[in-house]
């Protein structure tokens, strides 16, 4: 009997090792789809460990590969696991887990990037979101092409409450690329702060809990591998629509190197951009030679009031982008470089 007293009923039964599973169904990787894969069951039983207890709870693993991760999950007493998997050469190795940890795993074969979260587990499960964060959970090592772009398609979701979000402030351990784990969690004033880090904090409590070396991968990736926690903000640091804040953050990265009206400006068409720049760090406080890095989260918050404020003002203003304005520029010189050439042909 465990030192608890308490038996422990999950683990699973005896199994080839990831290393095994990986030569039996011959699953070398596809470097082309940037798979590497954890075969050290201490890291992926840390990685899960750090994702909180687990006890009782449904997780979405996304990308479980030869399944290392998996496992770890299935050891932590989850009452169910999901597991979207795209590659179709892993789902025999992971009917073999769902085999050995019956009624527990179920497999769908598909893409994370469309797959419906939101209808996949039980109603029941939601919670309100001014509640402690419901027991639902999502983990995964994907590859950075995808994690990325999926980490920002959630913070959406998180600011609207949808998606995996339906059912509360779910949590999430995902793995990024070390530099943008960084990023992610990096604080006012720090060389790493960006556009992702005001876009994650402003929604979110990010930890970069934990750095992997490179080699406990197979095959290696060029780069170390950041394991970054979210838990969703009861009230969002920024109360105005995602696509405005990312609007408003954008710009002002836009020129790291630079003052930050410099960027701010660029919200504004060139014949206003002077005044308007000048009457949104006013109204918001905000000192025009601070760096784009030195801006805090309550910084963002104030320009993006102001700017809400502003475009209620003048309808057209949001939908101003100043690349389309260059394009448009560009295009119209090129057109009258042509009519000028036609002009001296004839
Ligand atoms: N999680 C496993 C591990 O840690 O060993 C595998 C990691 S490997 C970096 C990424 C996995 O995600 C691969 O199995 C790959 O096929 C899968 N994958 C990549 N893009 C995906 C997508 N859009 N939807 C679902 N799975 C995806």
């Amino acid at each position: 009997m465990a030192a608890s007293g308490k038996l422990s009923t999950s683990r699973l039964p005896p199994l080839p090792t990831i290393r095994e599973i990986i030569k039996l169904f011959r699953l070398q990787a596809a470097k082309q789809l940037s798979q590497n894969f954890l075969l050290d069951l201490r890291l992926t039983d840390k990685i899960v460990r750090k994702a909180g207890n687990l006890t009782n709870a449904y997780v979405y693993e996304v990308g479980p590969g030869p399944g290392g991760i998996t496992r770890s999950i299935l050891n932590a007493d989850v009452t169910e696991l999901l597991v979207v998997e795209k590659d179709t050469r892993f789902i025999p190795g992971l009917q073999m887990l769902s085999d050995a940890a019956p009624g527990k795993l179920r497999i769908v074969h598909g893409d994370v990037l469309t797959f419906k979260v939101e209808k996949a587990f039980s109603e029941s499960l939601k919670r309100p979101w001014e509640d402690d964060p419901p027991n639902v959970h999502i983990i995964g090592n994907l590859p950075f092409s995808v994690s990325t772009p999926l980490i920002i398609k959630w913070l959406e979701n998180i600011s609207c409450r949808d998606g995996p979000f339906v059912y509360g402030r779910t949590q999430m351990t995902l793995t990024f690329q070390k530099e943008v784990a960084e990023r992610l969690a990096a604080n006012t004033g720090s060389k790493q702060r960006s556009r992702l880090s005001v876009m994650a904090q402003y929604l979110c409590n990010v930890r970069h809990i934990f750095t992997i070396p490179g080699q406990a991968f197979v095959p290696k990736p060029e780069v170390d591998v950041g394991v970054v926690h979210f838990t969703p903000l009861v009230q969002p640091k920024i109360e105005q629509p995602f696509k405005l804040v990312e609007k408003v953050v954008q710009n002002v990265f836009q020129f790291r190197r630079k003052y930050c009206h410099r960027g701010l400006g660029m919200l504004f068409p060139e014949a206003q951009r002077l005044e308007s720049t000048g009457r949104l760090l006013e109204l918001a406080d905000v000192d025009p030679t601070l760096r784009p890095s030195q801006l805090s989260i309550s910084h963002f918050k104030s320009l993006c009031d102001v700017y809400r404020k502003m475009c209620d003002e003048d309808p057209q203003l949001f939908a101003y982008n100043f690349r389309e304005e260059l394009k448009r520029r560009k295009n119209k010189n090129e057109e009258k470089e042509e009519d000028d050439a036609e002009n001296y042909r004839l």
